[in-house]
This record gives structure tokens, sequence and C-alpha cells, in this order.
């Protein structure tokens, strides 16, 4: 090819990847193979146009043509500039739904195109399981957390030593090409790890890998109203990266524990309480308690049922990240006394042989079993 990529497609080498597309399509059509029939010349230019928009509309192919130009990808099939060019060779150009393959097969391996030169490896994230109590998860706080992951080698400042070269194998690209039969997939190079280059005098404290393992405590800011299943992003507290890359993250799992006397459904509460036989005859007022340690008075009807509900607004759970409260839902449990002294049992005598004239829910119901064995 006596023209340059650009010539070809008739754009200059400042255009954007728009201008390239664009340019390419009009191009391609103007001498589409199936517009010009036994049209060696037209077939020619097609494969001209579709090898320069190959490379040009990779911004990785784009930079080593710039670089090196057409031998980029000539000297690319022995190796000699590092693999680049291989995808070139023996393809067919004029086939339909290259672009699709191609944009496959890189997007199946190591999630889509990279963009240009050598890629560092992040770090791993880390998880990290934090159990708080349900006073904490009402309150939120401020906990500390011990970790012992790698963090950056302060020593080489987490390049991993000193005289830093570039790897021979990639050629400082990070990458390298290998072709799978009819395909060429990108991978990460195996000697450097993606970074390009290659330490000659490696660190001692991290043997040059640029980070070292280390025991921290971190600070973890507990919002009011987190509860089991909500996880806290720590930014940049995972793992270090080899050699210089940017950190994981650090993600603090919640989960809040059981409590004895509260049940909790979202922000609402639930409490079970027990409400004397008497108070529930006679009626009164009982101290419920709550949440924020200052309890909730709530009058009780004469005739409580166990099972008997009432709602205390605000006085559930706080919601998360919100200036708002769930409920408390109360459920009465009416307490029969056991352990009854002598004078306690005659007075409850006396009370049954008082009421021997009134209808309650125990009479009724005798009523009615008494109905049905009389209609058997
Ligand atoms: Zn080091
Ligand atoms: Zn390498």
């Amino acid at each position: 090819m006596s023209q340059s990529y650009y010539e070809v497609l008739g754009v200059t080498q400042s255009a954007s990847f728009d201008d390239i597309k664009r340019a390419f399509r009009v191009k391609a059509k103007a001498c589409h193979p199936d517009y010009h029939p036994d049209d060696p010349e037209a077939e020619k230019k097609f494969k001209e146009i579709n090898e320069a928009y190959e490379v040009l509309k990779d911004e990785q192919k784009r930079a080593a043509y710039d670089r090196y130009g057409h031998d980029a990808f000539v000297n690319g099939m022995n190796g000699g500039n590092g693999g680049f060019g291989q995808g070139f060779g023996g393809f067919d150009f004029g086939g339909a739904g290259f672009e699709n393959i191609f944009d496959e097969v890189f997007s199946a391996f190591g999630g889509g195109r990279r963009r240009g030169g050598p890629q560092t490896t992040r770090g791993d994230d880390l998880r990290y399981n934090l159990e708080i109590d349900l006073a904490e998860a009402y309150t939120g706080l401020k906990k500390n957390i011990q970790v012992e992951n790698y963090v950056k080698c302060e020593k080489c400042d987490g390049q991993g030593g000193k005289n830093l070269t570039t790897c021979p194998t990639c050629n400082g690209r990070g990458h390298v090409q290998t072709r799978q039969g009819f395909f060429v997939m990108e991978t990460e190079c195996p000697v450097c790890h993606g970074r390009g280059k290659t330490v000659k005098d490696p660190c001692p404290d991290c043997k040059g890998t640029g980070r070292i393992r280390k025991k921290r405590t971190l600070e973890v800011n507990i919002p009011a109203g987190v509860d089991t299943g909500v996880r806290m992003r720590l930014s940049g507290e995972g793992d270090a990266a080899m050699n210089g890359g940017e950190a994981g993250d650090l993600y603090v799992f919640i989960s809040v524990k059981e409590h004895p006397i509260f049940k909790r459904d979202g922000a609402d509460l639930y409490c079970e309480v027990p409400v004397p036989m008497t108070t529930a005859a006679l009626g009164g007022e009982i101290l419920v308690p709550t949440m924020d340690g200052k309890g909730e008075k709530v009058k009780i009807k004469a005739g409580l049922q166990t099972g008997a509900q009432t709602k205390i607004k605000g006085k559930g759970m706080p919601v998360l990240r919100a200036n708002s409260f769930g409920d408390l839902y109360v459920i009465f449990q009416v307490e029969t006394p056991t352990n009854l002294n002598a004078r306690q049992k005659e007075l409850l005598q006396e009370f049954e042989q008082a009421g021997k004239n009134n209808q309650s829910a125990c009479d009724d119901f005798l009523t009615k079993i008494k109905k049905i064995w009389q209609g058997l």
C-alpha cells in the first residue's frame, strides 16, 4: 500500500474516531463489490479501505501505526514489534460482519478493547464482615476495625524497585497477542503482568511487587439505621495493586444481631409486652420499652386481649440516610398469674362467683360448642 491509512480513508491524522467511521462508511459504500461486480480495482480499493479502518478505529493499533507505520503490522507477524498485526495478516477484509466478530472476541476476553498503552492491574477488593447490635444500628457509630492486607510499599513507592526497563516480552505494551486458530486474543503480558516495565533492582522490602502485607486499624463510620446486608465501601482501602496500580476497595458488610426484645422489619420494630391480668381487665397504663431508652407510657383500655396491637409512631429505627423514623408496634400479652397465694386464690374464687351472671367470651364459646353437640 503506497498511501497511508489516513489517505486511504481521506482523513487527517488528527481525525476523531467518528470522523474515521463516517469516512469509512462513505468510502466503503462507494467501492463495495456488490455495486461493482467483476471490478478488481474496486475490490482492491475496498480491501484497502477495510484494512485502514481496522487499524484506525482501534486506539491501540492506531497508536502503533502512528509510531511505526505499516511496519508495525508487517514485522509483527514475526514477533518483531511484539505481535501486532497478527490479526490482519490472514483476514479476509471483504467479509460482511467482520467488525462484529472482532468486537465480540475482544469483549469476551477482558472486558472490551483496551485503551492504549500498558495496563496496570487493579488491586483486589476485600470484604470485611462486621456484626453490630441493634442499639448501635439505632444510633450509628464510628467503629475501628483491624485488617491485614496488601498496602503500597513505602520504600519504593509501589514501584517495586529501581532501574525500570521496558519489558522485552511485550515491548512495554503490557499485553501480548496470541493467535487461536482464526482469532487473535489479547492477553496480559505474563512477564510484566501488564505493567510494560520490568525492574532491574527489585526493592528488598516488597521483593519487587510494590506492595507489602500490613496490619492496620481503619475507622468505619456506620450511619444510623443500617441493617443486615448493608455494605459500606472504603474506597482504596482494599489490596494495593502489584506494581503501583490502583488499589481495590474494602467493603464492610454489616450484620445486625438479633435483639432480645425488639424484632425488626425494615425501619419498624415489633415488641411483645406483657400486661398484668388485672390491668388488662380493668384498664390502666403500662410502660413500653423504646430504643431511645426513655420508654413510652401506653394507655390500656379495660378488657384488653392477648394479641392486641398498638402503634407508637416514630419510635422505630431511624431510616438509613433519611431524617425519619419507623414505628414501634406493641403486641400485648396478657399474663395469667402463677403461684397464687391463699388470699389471691380466695379473691379469684370470689371473683368467679360474683361474675356468674356475666356473659364472658368463655361462656359464649361453651354455648356454641353445646349447640354443635346437640346438632350431632
Ligand atoms: Zn518496595
Ligand atoms: Zn511485558
